[in-house]
């Protein structure tokens, strides 16, 4: 029986009632995408890019990028790749990008803020990205969906600076990361521009809470579930399904099975994960309907904390499973 549940083909993430649930991987590193495949993963929903900048002194250069993108997108013909641009600063200092000193750099010159002000290195990002997407068309399975976003949008102005340099370049879908909370309570002007939304929730908690993800001092107020954090994501999930635009969540909180409930069930319509995280979610997904999720979300969002909107979800999810 064992050896017939590991050679069963894995199914596509779906709730109870078959609502289709996309389930994606995180990868840092296009060597990952193998081993993302074999573990069912339908697409790359955050593909970070910094593992090409973190090894030198200086930018890669386009070739070498291009290389790279190409080999991740060879891997995944037919299925959507969100590729994100680079994410410098705070927790993955760059020397070439940003020297300055900051005293509080998770509030600095990182992110899209960063690429904004080295505009080369986000030109030439977009330029390999563009040349791996052509190179692809021609390979006998067929393409990858490429999509890119901007890591640490923060305003609609932002929004339309990267969405028009990178339609500039010939990228076809061009969305942003939501991780900053004014970019949550935005979401209805900002996916005015955008094609679609990221919900990056490790960040997205670090400035709800104003507790430094790193610090190990305020780690506690690390958790998703905070019924602060799940507010703000119910604000991207309704700006999503008024626009007719996806809303993807790609931060840690998408491998926490019962979370995964309570996003869809906020307005999440794809998951992305580390792989190793994709058969737990794709079993809890199709214990609850549609309906269900909603319900089992409506019962966290109504807690005071992070604790206790864990255990209402809970509570509230035994009794359809
Ligand atoms: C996030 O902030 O949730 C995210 C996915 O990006 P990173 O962890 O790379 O900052
Ligand atoms: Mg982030």
């Amino acid at each position: 029986a064992r050896a017939s549940a590991i050679s069963a083909p894995i199914t596509d993430g779906a709730l109870a009632d078959g609502t289709p649930v996309p389930l994606l991987a995180n990868l840092g590193n296009p060597d990952g995408a193998i081993e993302a495949v074999a573990l069912g993963a339908e697409g790359v929903g955050l593909f970070r890019t910094e593992f090409l900048f973190l090894s030198s002194g200086s930018a890669p250069t386009i070739e070498q990028q291009q290389q790279s993108y190409t080999k991740l997108l060879a891997a995944f013909p037919g299925k959507k790749v969100v590729v994100r641009v680079l994410d410098a600063g705070a927790d993955k200092p760059l020397p070439f990008l940003n020297d300055a000193h900051e005293e509080n750099p998770a509030l600095g010159l990182r992110g899209i803020r960063a690429l904004r002000a080295s505009e080369d290195i986000l030109r030439e990002q977009l330029t390999a990205l563009a040349q791996a997407d052509a190179a692809t068309r021609s390979l006998p399975d067929g393409p990858a969906d490429l999509w890119v976003m901007a890591p640490m949008i923060a305003t609609v102005e932002e929004t339309e600076y990267f969405t028009a340099i990178a339609r500039d370049y010939g990228i076809r879908t061009a969305g942003v990361m939501v991780e900053v909370p004014s970019s949550a309570l935005l979401a209805d002007r900002i996916l005015e521009s955008a094609d679609f939304a990221s919900i990056g929730t490790n960040d997205l908690t670090q400035y709800t809470l104003a507790a430094d993800r790193l610090l190990g001092s305020v780690a506690s107020f690390q958790d998703p579930w905070h019924p602060a954090v799940l507010r703000l994501i119910r604000e991207v999930g309704d700006a999503g399904r008024i626009h007719g635009k996806p809303v993807g969540i790609c931060g840690e909180a998408a491998a926490d099975p019962l979370l995964a409930v309570v996003l869809v069930g906020l307005g999440a319509t794809s998951l992305s994960m580390a792989p190793t995280a994709l058969a737990d979610v794709r079993a809890t997904l199709l214990q609850h309907s549609i309906d269900d999720a909603r319900v089992i979300a409506g019962a966290a969002l109504a807690a005071n904390d992070a604790a206790s909107a864990r255990d209402a979800a809970r509570a509230a999810a035994a009794q359809n499973s």
